[in-house]
């Protein structure tokens, strides 16, 4: 959540919009080879139009030199599929690992998928794989339908709430991408086409997939510890069955370039990453396990078991169980009254449509507090939303908003609200923001070593996660995650 998050602060109509564009553009089977690549003047609009409203719902753009290094990559590979200085590459400011592409050639890769990515020519290759879908004109499907996108259209025919069509929407994010196989197969080979034109190694695509895969399994392992790394979103938008691997290896031999003819230019690319924002930005607070902490705000809470949080500059996304979705934000307080600010809050989320609502006053830790319960009526039956709001003090409120189907009890609910407080100084001094730090292992080093070294409680599992789980070897340069020191950016 960003500190400057106010209320209003989507305008979830447009974003409905864009993601009708993206979902529902392009129902043409591309061909097994696309041809020279065309990118119409509509789709240059369109991907124009929304990239700083894609970009702030995802985190912003990341600054400083690997941003600029990612251009360059993407500029040689756009090059390489005949798209010269038609594309448009962004570092997004994520610890989300992901890279996809959007109409009109827009491609974005986080810097999670930085992290875990050991190579120039792994970069290259993510890249030259998302440009593969560009040139192929995938169009990408939605994951599923589920009682939440019919939300979305009752929210949006009936209330034309923004809040509750993006809280509905949250399973239809970007992030939920899917292409066929058939598709990621297609973009895997013309990606590698491309780094080798590019004058890259080609089996550098079987090594991305690879780190990727590894990432897969240092989810799996250390699941629910830190759920906020937990969501494998690369894995669940570019699925990676296991023979893509070897496609990738045969695909790469197809070009003739022997295996290691060229090298994959890891010095300069962890020269390039030394020093990247890993895991949360601070200036969005801090998703530890089923946690949110702000250090900046000084406030916190904590889900029950067997939720999920997901940050976002915009708004904490909160999923539990049994369909349970809601967001947790703030705003601003005005002349301290609370009740004006749930009764905005409501009328916002339900905007005049027929609505049953209870209110109950009672401080929570402490805090002035107001928690509302909401039935909102539809043609095809209803959703049940608890909103909580609470005096943050210095003039700042924040609230959480719940949607539940209407068989599910709230007691996890209420749990969930009673959590919220305001963080003493402990707390915020163990909230350190955390970097890539690259080292060359001495003479004595090893992986339980350098493990070590990690400020993370799975240390030697995102080591070896980071770095692949070859034997360490004296003078090689390995990726570590330190604390980052206070002041610096
Ligand atoms: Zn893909």
């Amino acid at each position: 959540m960003n500190e400057l998050c106010r209320l209003p602060v989507v305008r979830s109509r447009t974003a409905l919009a864009l993601a009708t564009i993206l979902f529902l553009t392009g129902c043409n089977q591309a061909p097994q080879d696309p041809g020279p690549p065309e990118i119409s003047e509509e789709e240059r609009a369109t991907g124009a139009e929304q990239h700083q409203q894609l970009l702030a719902s995802m985190g912003g753009e990341y600054r400083g030199d690997a941003k600029n290094y990612v251009q360059s990559v993407g500029a040689s590979v756009a090059d390489a599929a005949g798209l010269g200085g038609q594309c448009h590459f962004t570092l997004v400011n994520s610890d989300v690992v992901n890279a996809f592409a959007v109409p009109g050639c827009y491609i974005y890769v986080t810097r999670g998928l930085m992290a875990v990515v050991t190579s120039e020519a792994e970069l290259a290759s993510v890249l030259g794989h998302e440009v593969g879908h560009i040139v192929a004109q995938h169009s990408a499907r939605q994951q599923e339908r589920s009682l939440w996108s019919m939300l979305g259209v009752l929210a949006v025919s009936l209330t034309g709430s923004e809040r509750l069509t993006r809280i509905a929407g949250q399973a239809v994010s970007l992030f939920g991408l899917r292409y066929s196989r058939e598709q990621e197969y297609q973009a895997d080979d013309l990606g590698i086409r491309y780094v080798s034109t590019a004058g890259y190694d080609p089996f550098a695509a079987a090594d991305m997939l690879g780190a990727l895969g590894r990432q897969e399994r240092f989810v799996k392992e250390t699941g629910g510890q830190d759920a906020a790394r937990s969501l494998p979103e690369w894995a669940s938008s570019h699925p990676l069955p296991a023979n893509r691997v070897e496609r990738a290896i045969q695909a790469a031999e197809d070009t003739g370039i022997a295996e290691d003819a060229r090298g994959e230019k890891e010095a300069v690319y962890l020269a390039k990453i030394d020093g990247l924002l890993f895991g949360d930005d601070p200036k969005q607070g801090f998703v530890i396990g089923r946690r949110f902490a702000h250090p900046i705000m000084r406030i916190g809470f904590e889900a029950p078991p067997g939720f999920t949080l997901a940050n976002s500059p915009e708004a904490i996304g909160i999923t539990g169980p049994g369909d349970i979705r809601g967001e947790f934000g703030g705003g601003q307080l005005r002349g301290g009254d609370l009740d004006a600010y749930m009764r905005g809050l409501i009328g916002e989320l339900v905007d005049g449509a027929p609505t049953q609502a209870d209110l109950a006053r009672s401080p929570i830790n402490g805090l002035p507090a107001r928690i509302a319960q909401l039935r909102v009526e539809g043609p095809d039956g209803g959703a049940h939303l608890l909103v909580a709001a609470y005096d943050g003090g210095g003039g700042r409120a924040f609230h959480f908003v719940i949607a539940t189907p209407p068989r599910q009890g709230r007691a996890a609910i209420d749990q969930l609200f009673a959590s919220f407080h305001l963080l003493g100084p402990g707390e915020v001094a163990a909230l350190r923001p955390r970097m890539i730090k690259v080292v060359t292992a001495g003479a004595l080093a090893s992986a339980d070593s350098l493990s070590r070294q990690m400020a993370d409680r799975n240390g030697r599992a995102l080591f070896t996660a980071l770095n692949g789980d070859a034997t360490v070897k004296a003078g090689t340069q390995y990726k570590l995650v330190r604390y980052r020191n206070p002041g610096t950016n």
